[in-house]
């Protein structure tokens, strides 16, 4: 069974988020997930003048951390993201790659001005995770609505799709035997 490496990156008090996290993603593509108790220092990828950290010198960096054994590693960050040509990414991939990476930073409805929903940002997590580690399995971006695999641009996007591959994701994962009981259709 291949090993899924969760490292938290700067998590603060989103930090408890990640067991429950782990449970709801076990054996996603028959993986299994192993939480790495130290956190990750991106400091590396701070960027001052926007305040933000760069998603692609994470995944560089993530990719130092990673066992020869680790099928995948995603780092989960409690800041905010970006990529140079973007304000903010939710999170990056390297397509048909090991690492990804996801924020939590802009999924809290806290950041919108509405009361915390744990529930909710949960889902938004699980969807983000499942998406990125989606294209590492070299899947593209899908204009099936309800495909997990849609892209997301603002928060109410994540909403609106399901945690779900749709048919033709789905078939492109099994063609590449990607294997797991959440590898599912929509
Ligand atoms: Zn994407
Ligand atoms: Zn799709």
């Amino acid at each position: 069974m291949g090993i899924l490496r969760l490292v938290p990156i700067l998590c603060g008090d989103a930090r408890d988020l990640l067991p429950p996290l782990v449970e709801a993603l076990d054996n996603l593509f028959g993986l299994q997930i192993e939480l790495q108790p130290h956190s990750f220092d991106p400091e590396i990828a701070f960027d001052s003048s926007r305040g933000q950290y760069n998603s692609r010198v994470l995944l560089t960096e993530l990719l130092r951390e990673t066992d020869p054994e680790d099928t995948r590693i995603l780092g989960v960050a409690g800041v905010d993201l970006f990529i140079p040509v973007l304000t903010y990414v939710f999170g990056e991939a390297q397509l048909d790659g090991r690492a990804a990476v996801v924020s939590i930073h802009r999924l809290d409805s806290q950041l919108y001005g509405l009361p915390p929903n744990r529930p909710l940002l949960l889902q938004r997590l699980r969807k983000e995770v499942i998406h990125e580690l989606g294209h590492t399995y070299n899947l593209l971006h899908c204009h099936q609505h309800r495909c997990v695999m849609m892209s997301s641009t603002y928060v109410e996007g994540i909403d609106l799709k399901s945690d779900r591959f749709c048919d033709r994701c789905l078939a492109q994962l099994r063609r590449a035997k990607v294997p797991g009981r959440d590898v599912a259709g929509a």
